[in-house]
């Protein structure tokens, strides 16, 4: 296991931890009110009250601290920090317990001792189940009830309190032993459900994406379109889409080869991407055919970038097996129009201006929209008979 898995896992745990420990804040603050009623017994009903005061307010305390890591979206490496905090402010609490057996210490009283075990049996076993989800923090928990189990026999050291220690001691060893081998069970299921949620991230990335070029496919490209497409029907706003088409391809594969194609596609592909903002969506349609969403795009504004995609393509100077080559893209494009029903009748537009940008030489861009004819863009960048 890496150090980065190790990490990972333990803040897992301590997500374990304080999803179980979150589960005090209803029982904690009634259990206090009683336990504080019963101390009366023993203590003035001004130490008491002050006692379940300053406990509602350590419960109140690391609640917020629970809820406050639960809300922090913390990395593997915040982890210490957190188990510090939580810690502390949980640590509070189990002093505030712990102390219970000193103030109802009453030699000889009968209540008094079933009292004192029961607050015993309580903090050991519910620190052993409710957190060996994380060992470090057990490690914290269980250091206060096990002095309060321990300290008051070794006060008044005789053979009996000494045998009332051993007790004591052989008990809380068998709970810790016990809770170790939970926490293993556990923490493999932990690691078993990380591996799963890797694994299924990458057959998603994989389903999701062309491995080539690491656009998203046919598939989801026209899953998000649409999805863009409806928000921008219902807000309502402008939208564009380009269609993009890579020149006399098939001659690149021809003359170097389909690895040499393969590098020309990822190059032009890497040259679009540094001029798309973030909201805009690029999908390689199949072959070497792209489409570009442009969500809040006006028809110039869509002219701008594709001229911006071409001018960058047409740029590019590629060296293939010694020879140098220069791509060159066609591109068509399509303005959502209000009468659109689906994403099928504005692609249809956009690729029909692709195709028009092909007749008309390649290296262009053309514009299309239900009222105009494809309209030509750029001729005078026309390098169309040469071969990308
Ligand atoms: P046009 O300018 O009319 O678009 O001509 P073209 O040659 O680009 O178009 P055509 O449809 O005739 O050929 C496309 C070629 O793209 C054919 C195919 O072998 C190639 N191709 C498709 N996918 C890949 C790929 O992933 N890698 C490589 N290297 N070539 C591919
Ligand atoms: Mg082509
Ligand atoms: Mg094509």
């Amino acid at each position: 296991m890496t150090t980065d898995t190790r990490t990972d896992i333990r803040l897992a745990q301590l997500h374990l931890y304080v999803d179980i420990h979150l589960h005090d804040r209803y029982l904690a603050p009634p259990l206090t009110l009683v336990v504080a009623a019963m101390l009366t017994n023993w203590v003035p009903v001004a130490w008491a009250t002050s006692w379940a005061i300053a406990e509602l307010l350590i419960i109140a305390n690391y609640i917020r601290v629970y809820r406050a890591f639960k809300c922090s979206k913390a990395a593997p490496g915040d982890e210490t920090h957190w188990v510090r905090r939580i810690a502390l402010a949980h640590g509070a609490h189990m002093l505030a317990w712990s102390s219970l057996v000193f103030w109802a210490w009453q030699q000889g009283s009968f209540p008094s001792l079933v009292f004192i075990m029961l607050v015993h049996i309580g903090l050991i076993a519910l620190t052993t189940s409710m957190s060996n989800a994380h060992l470090r923090m057990l490690a914290f928990d269980m250091i206060f009830p096990i002095l309060a189990l321990l300290g008051p026999p070794l006060l008044d050291p005789g053979l009996f309190n000494i045998g009332l220690c051993l007790l004591g001691a052989g008990f809380s060893a068998l709970m810790i032993q016990v809770a170790r081998q939970i926490n293993a069970y556990a923490t493999e299921a932990l690691q078993l459900r990380q591996r799963n949620e890797i694994l299924i991230s990458e057959l998603e990335s994989q389903a999701s994406r062309d491995a080539l070029t690491g656009l998203i496919n046919r598939r989801y490209f026209l899953t998000a379109a649409e999805q863009l497409l409806q928000t921008a029907q219902r807000t309502p706003q402008v939208l564009a889409l380009l269609i993009i088409d890579l020149d006399h391809f098939k001659q690149v594969n021809d003359q170097y080869g389909h690895l040499a194609g393969d590098e020309v596609l990822v190059a032009v592909v890497n040259a679009f991407t540094r001029h798309l903002r973030s909201g805009d969506c690029l999908g390689r349609l199949g072959g070497e055919e792209f489409a570009l969403l442009l969500p809040e795009t006006t028809l110039s504004d869509a002219i701008d970038t594709a001229e911006r995609l071409r001018q960058t393509t047409a740029d590019l100077r590629l060296n293939l097996q010694g020879h140098p080559v220069q791509p060159t893209v066609s591109i068509g494009i399509a303005l959502l129009q209000e009468e659109d029903r689906s994403l099928s009748s504005l692609m249809h537009r956009a690729d029909l201006a692709m195709y028009a940008a092909k007749t008309q030489g390649r290296n262009r861009v053309v514009c299309a929209t239900p009222e105009t004819a494809p309209e030509m863009r750029n001729p005078a960048a026309n390098t169309a008979s040469t071969p990308a």
